[in-house]
């Protein structure tokens, strides 16, 4: 089995990229922040400790974040693609212990490369579709709806993200810069690792990623 990742700052698209790449190469799409949003709307035991986090932009504890991610692989027949993880080096660390442990292996990693100013507009802007088996993403500038405010895959009202307020992307950004940062020099060094311009159009990041997907899939 071989893991992909999209990496990437609050809003930069990782989400909207996996979804199209998840569909295109067939690959299973892991989450972290949808698992860990679904848990904390099921008010499971872990949605009931990680509420806080996830709604103000703090980081969930990596043994949290570890135990779902691993528990989630082991069962995984096809390749998987990642994107919200790894988010520490901890993280990084544990999830390449592991591949070498099971004999699975690194597969294309991806940077969402976007200026912040054009990611805090996005966050803004970002509305997600309120029926869980569905979360697809639109952007009220860039992403529209065809009816507003209604998800044109399966027609469930569209939600703002409880952490897609100004002072939690202020949280979110803060962790990006202290804790992220050297997530991303410790993928950089790796020969699979490839930056894209994220802040271009989503069809048009979706192009280019597909074509480097292509060499891999
Ligand atoms: P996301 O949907 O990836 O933006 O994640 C939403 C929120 O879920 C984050 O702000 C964190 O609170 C939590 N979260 C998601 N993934 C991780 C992770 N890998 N490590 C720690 N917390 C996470």
């Amino acid at each position: 089995m071989r893991v992909f990742l999209i990496l990437g700052a609050p809003a930069s698209g990782k989400g909207s990229l996996a979804q199209m790449v998840e569909k295109k190469f067939a690959l299973t799409h892991i989450s972290t922040g949808d698992i860990l949003r679904d848990s904390v709307f099921k008010e499971t035991e872990i949605g009931l400790r990680v509420k806080d986090c996830t709604a103000n932009g703090t980081l969930v504890d990596d043994s949290t974040v570890n135990g779902i991610v691993f528990a989630r692989l082991q069962g995984e027949a096809r390749d998987v693609l990642f994107d919200g993880f790894p988010r520490t080096l901890n993280q990084a660390i544990a999830l390449d212990s592991f591949l070498s442990e099971k004999g699975f292996h690194l597969g294309l990693v991806v940077n969402l490369d976007v200026p912040t100013c054009v990611l805090e507009n996005r966050v803004v802007n970002r509305r997600i579709c309120s029926n869980v088996e569905c979360r697809a993403i639109y952007n009220m500038t860039r992403r529209k709806t065809v009816v507003e405010g209604v998800c044109d895959l399966c027609m469930s009202p569209l939600k703002q993200r409880p952490d897609d307020t100004a002072q939690a992307f202020k949280t979110r950004m803060d962790v990006f810069a202290t804790v992220y940062r050297p997530v991303l020099e410790y993928y950089s060094s790796k020969p699979n690792f490839r930056q894209v311009d994220g802040s271009a159009l989503p069809d048009e990041v979706f192009n280019a990623v597909s074509s480097l997907y292509g060499e891999y899939v």
